[in-house]
């Protein structure tokens, strides 16, 4: 069974709209559909945005619904100065770029006492989606790299500069790494599949609203792809 989470309606509504669904099961705010796509058995749930949301959400989807892989599809805000909106970033990693311990000499984003803050996706699942992408887009670039997650929509050319020089960051969302870091505690394979919708500078809000489907359409495509050759 695979888990495949999107953070908002417009993430996930596609995927259903494809997907045989034989089971709808509602655990607090939480739907999920739980089904077959292209033969695949998948649970397909909308987590809402940020990263309490995104950790309750994912742990529901092990625990309850016994998924064993975790496939997350969505849209961020680019970082990397070479990525344009529509392009792909595939995780190799993931950090909480707002963890902040810094007070005690701990690096931004490390988390204190815990073996690793760099969430490391499933280097397995990341071949498949590098694949899939290859398979499926032409025009698009597709970055393999580092996702920072935190519970701010960044709409800034300075904060964008911090997350490539501290973190090297290819891209910026609100829920990536929570659900890395429960996979990571709870030890299930995943990979974090974006595509950009903005540039997280100060036309952020705008691009977001008129690329939020479009992205989401491609974050959607390489999934499908990722269900073929899984
Ligand atoms: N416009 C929405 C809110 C979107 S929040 C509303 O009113 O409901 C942004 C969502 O897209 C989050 O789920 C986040 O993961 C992702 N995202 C896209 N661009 C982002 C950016 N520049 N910074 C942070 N998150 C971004």
């Amino acid at each position: 069974m695979i888990g495949i989470i999107g953070a908002m309606n417009e993430e996930i509504v596609q995927l259903k709209e494809i997907m045989k669904i034989d089971e709808t099961i509602k655990i607090g705010d939480f739907e999920f559909f739980k089904g077959e796509i292209f033969g695949k058995k998948v649970v397909l749930v909308e987590c809402g945005i940020g990263k309490v949301n995104a950790a309750i959400c994912s742990t529901l989807l092990i625990q309850e619904m016994k998924v064993e892989k975790v496939l997350f599809t969505g849209v961020a805000g680019g970082v990397n100065p070479e990525i344009e909106i529509g392009d792909i970033v595939i995780s190799t990693d993931l950090m909480e770029y707002d963890f902040d311990c810094t007070a005690f000499g701990y690096k931004n984003g490390v988390i204190p006492r815990m073996e690793s803050s760099e969430f490391k996706s499933c280097e397995n699942l990341v071949a498949i989606a590098n694949k899939a992408a290859k398979n499926i887009f032409e025009n698009k670039k597709i970055f393999t790299g580092r996702i920072v997650s935190g519970d701010t929509f960044v709409a800034s050319v300075e904060k964008i500069r911090w997350l490539r020089e501290i973190f090297n960051a290819e891209c910026t969302e609100m829920e990536g790494a929570s659900v890395a870091h429960v996979c990571q505690v709870l030890k299930k394979p995943f990979v974090i599949i974006r595509s950009i919708s903005d540039k997280a500078n100060h036309e952020a809000s705008v691009n977001f609203d008129e690329f939020v489907k479009l992205a989401a359409q491609n974050s959607k495509r390489l999934i499908e792809e990722i269900l073929k050759l899984i």
